[in-house]
């Protein structure tokens, strides 16, 4: 049922829990950490078992959404990727991971998962052969992004699931960015996808939490992990979550909305040297984005050329909060090389396009006019 309805459709209905007690409309709160042992047959419930109905129901309205058969919800994006990663590798494995993941990721690989006497390879661009080139005998997952930050760059994502299965190796993807209302990268033959809820899924800056989607098979080995890891969300998180998720359709329609018209008019102004985002047709993965994603989301990047102007254009901004974090209803604004980039040294952030003037936008839900406005003033002023 849930997977036939349309994505505004089981924002709204999918994974809701019936209230037995008094009929409710919405997924109870339960908060007990003890519950009754069934005097029949039943499961025994337990926060750290996942198996709480309002954990149920935040994990499933997400599985629904991206068309997978089951999802984890956990603490924290970081706590959705570690558990999955150290499910799917073991020492004297080989992981194949996109250099520009997200800072935690790529942490996470480079301290952790080599700790662990686990061998990464990081892979700079888009190309799909670039990723086939690093494949080494012993190489079980490729995990990537699309699109990444603050670069917005943008991967084919069937191209890399065709090019995993044909060498036997599991696709992990992180598709915050993109939200499962722009992209459902299981459709595409994807693994594993997962979520920094803390993002679009919460929407409003006041959560932190991660889900995992994926097949029951996958899933029945991350969840062992998990459950030893321990990384489970609170009960009044996930009801926050579940909860912010009915309107997740129409605001990420409304910041696709915004993010497209606020980087056509940025394309045009002489003052911005360079706008990255994928609804622009000269951006190099235009195509692409056209081909696997329903709208090209609400995250840009801008480079003003110089650091001053970057600098004046922050403090001119009245809607644009200079603050860390994205996704949320309020539009933000950032410097990749001052916040997610800057323990990397100066001289890669270079070669890699952060420039220290590149500021990086997140694009709230506001009335699209009025942001537009508070650039041109800003830009002026
Ligand atoms: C924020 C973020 C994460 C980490 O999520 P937390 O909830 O902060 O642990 C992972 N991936 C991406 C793309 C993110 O933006």
């Amino acid at each position: 049922m849930e997977n036939r309805m349309n994505q505004l459709t089981k924002c709204v209905h999918a994974g809701l829990q019936d209230d037995l007690g008094i009929g409710g409309v919405t997924t109870p709160i339960y908060m007990s950490s003890s519950y009754k042992i069934p005097k029949g047959p039943g499961e025994i419930r337990y926060p750290r078992r996942y198996n709480i109905p309002t954990q149920r129901a935040a994990a499933e309205k997400v599985a629904a959404l991206e068309n997978g058969e089951t999802g984890l919800v956990l603490a924290s994006g970081m706590a959705a990727i570690t558990s999955t990663l150290l499910t799917l590798l073991k020492t004297g494995d080989h992981a194949i991971i996109q250099s520009d993941v997200y800072g935690g990721t790529y942490h996470f690989a480079e301290s952790e998962l080599r700790r662990f006497g686990i061998e990464v390879s990081l892979v700079r661009g888009e190309s799909i052969d670039d990723y086939a080139d690093q494949v080494r005998p012993n190489t079980k997952v490729i995990f990537f992004e699309t699109p990444t930050n603050p670069l917005i760059k943008v991967t084919d994502v069937e191209a890399m699931a065709g090019m995993a299965k044909d060498k036997g190796l599991l696709t992990v993807i992180d598709n915050t960015f993109a939200t499962p209302i722009n992209q459902r990268p299981l459709d595409l033959g994807i693994d594993v996808v997962i979520h920094s809820g803390s993002k679009y899924l919460g929407g409003h800056s006041d959560l932190c939490c991660g889900v995992v989607v994926t097949s029951r098979s996958l899933m029945d080995r991350i969840y062992q992990t998990a459950v030893n890891l321990g990384g489970v969300l609170g009960a009044i998180e996930c009801y926050q979550l579940e909860r912010s998720i009915k309107t997740l359709g129409l605001r990420v329609k409304q910041h696709n909305k915004n993010g497209l018209a606020l980087a056509q008019f940025l394309a045009t102004h002489p003052w911005v040297k360079q706008v990255n985002y994928p609804g622009l047709p000269d951006h190099p993965g235009h195509g692409t984005a056209k081909k696997q994603m329903d709208g090209f989301g609400g995250m840009l990047s801008i480079d003003p050329g110089d650091v001053e102007t970057a600098r004046r254009l922050v403090e001119n901004l009245t809607l644009f909060t200079h603050a860390v974090s994205l996704g949320g209803v309020e539009s933000l604004v950032c410097f990749p090389a001052l916040t997610s980039h800057s323990e990397m040294a100066p001289e890669d952030r270079e070669k890699l396009g952060i420039t220290d003037s590149l500021l990086r936008l997140s694009v709230g839900i506001e009335d699209t006019d009025d942001l537009i406005a508070d650039f041109d003033r800003a830009l002026k002023g």
